[in-house]
C-alpha cells in the first residue's frame, strides 16, 4: 500500500468493517498521487465477501475486484481520443447501479477523472446520489472538484490524497517496479508517482536532463531558441513544457528576496551571462504562459512557433546567437 494513502485507506477500512461505507465518495487527489488507487481499494472493501475482515484478499469478490473483473464493479473514464466523459456513459452507469447485484452484495461505480464530466453529464448521476439504492458505492476521483456542480459535491463524502514526498514516491515505485531512475523521472514530472506506474523512467529522466541543459544554454545566450523550439515541438512537447515549468519554478523559489516586490534576479548562478534580464515578475508571467501552452497542446496550433516565443524570452537581451 502506498504509505501516504494509508490513513485514508484505514478510515475506509474501518467504515467498511463497521458496515458504514458511504454511498458516495469524492476522492480529491493531487495529480498522479493515487486517487484511482484509493477508489479501487474502496471497491475491494465493498465487494469483499467477508466484511468483518475486508479486504480479505482471498474471497472471490476480492480476487475479481482486484483484477477489475467483478460483474458488480464498473469504471467510467473518458473514451479514447476524448478528454470528456460523455453523458451516455453516466446514464449507463446510473442504470447499472440501479440493478440488483450479480453476486448478491454491493454494486460499485467509479468515475475517473470525475472533473472530465461537464455539468450536464454530472447531473446524470444526481438520481443515484439523491436516492442511492441500498448497497451501492459511487466513487468520484477528481483533481479539481470545484469543476463539479455543488449538487453533486454536497452529496459526497470527501477524502483527500495529497502528493507524497519525493522519498515516499521513490520508495513506492521501487517497491512495485524495482530499482530505476525514479528520482530523476519524478524531478521531471513532479510528485506524481502514479503517472510513472507503467512508464519507463529512463527516457523521461533523459528528456529532463536535456531540457534543463537547453534552458540554461538559452538563458546564457549559448543556444538558439528557434532550433530548440523546433526540436521540442517534434519530440514530447508536453514533457518539455513540464520541464520548462519546473525549471522556472525552481528559479523563482531560489531567487533571493522573493519576499520583496519584484526584486531583480541578478546575473548570478541562476541566469548566468551578461545581460541576464528576467526579474521575478517576468519569471511568474512566463511560468503562467508555459502552463497555458501545456494545457493547449491538443488544440491545433503551431507548436514550434508558440514554443519559440516562450524560449526567446529567456535569452539575454541583444544576445546574437550564431547560426
Ligand atoms: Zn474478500
Amino acid at each position: 500500500m502506498p504509505e501516504w494513502i494509508a490513513p485514508q485507506a484505514a478510515a475506509l477500512t474501518g467504515a467498511a468493517r463497521a458496515g458504514r461505507l458511504p454511498h458516495a465518495l469524492l476522492v480529491h487527489e493531487a495529480p498522479g498521487a493515487g486517487g484511482d488507487w484509493l477508489a479501487h481499494y474502496a471497491a475491494r472493501l465493498a465487494l469483499c465477501q467477508h466484511p468483518a475482515e475486508a479486504p480479505c484478499g482471498s474471497c472471490t469478490g476480492c480476487r475479481r475486484a482486484l483484477a477489475w473483473q467483478h460483474p458488480d464493479l464498473a469504471r467510467v473514464a473518458p473514451l479514447e481520443d476524448s478528454r470528456q466523459i460523455r453523458i451516455e456513459q453516466l446514464r449507463e452507469l446510473s442504470a447499472e447501479l440501479a440493478l440488483t447485484s450479480h453476486a448478491g452484495g454491493y454494486k460499485v461505480g467509479i468515475v475517473t477523472p470525475a472533473d472530465a464530466m461537464n455539468r450536464f453529464a454530472a447531473n446524470a448521476l444526481l438520481k443515484t446520489l439523491e436516492e442511492p439504492p441500498a448497497r451501492t458505492l459511487l466513487v468520484l476521483v477528481a483533481t479539481q472538484p470545484s469543476r463539479l456542480p455543488p449538487t453533486v459535491l454536497s452529496r459526497c463524502q470527501r477524502l483527500t490524497v495529497r502528493a507524497p514526498t519525493r522519498a515516499q514516491a521513490v520508495a513506492w515505485l521501487t517497491e512495485v517496479r524495482g530499482a530505476g531512475e525514479w528520482e530523476a523521472a519524478l524531478a521531471v514530472i513532479g510528485e506524481a508517482p502514479m503517472l510513472l506506474f507503467e512508464a519507463d523512467p529512463k527516457p523521461i529522466a533523459q528528456a529532463g536532463a536535456e531540457s534543463r541543459e537547453t534552458l540554461a544554454a538559452i538563458a546564457a545566450g549559448r543556444a538558439d531558441p528557434v532550433a530548440a523550439a523546433e526540436r521540442w515541438a517534434r519530440n514530447e512537447p508536453a514533457l518539455r513544457l513540464r520541464c520548462f515549468e519546473n525549471w522556472l519554478t525552481e528559479r523563482i523559489r531560489r531567487s533571493p528576496g522573493t519576499g520583496n516586490l519584484m526584486p531583480e534576479v541578478g546575473a548570478g548562478p541562476y541566469l548566468p551571462g551578461p545581460g541576464a534580464f528576467l526579474n521575478i515578475r517576468e519569471l511568474f508571467g512566463l511560468l503562467d504562459e508555459v502552463r497555458e501552452l501545456r494545457t493547449a497542446l491538443d488544440v491545433p496550433l503551431n507548436r514550434a512557433l508558440a514554443l519559440e516565443a516562450l524560449l526567446r524570452r529567456l535569452a539575454p537581451r541583444g544576445a546574437g546567437v550564431a547560426a
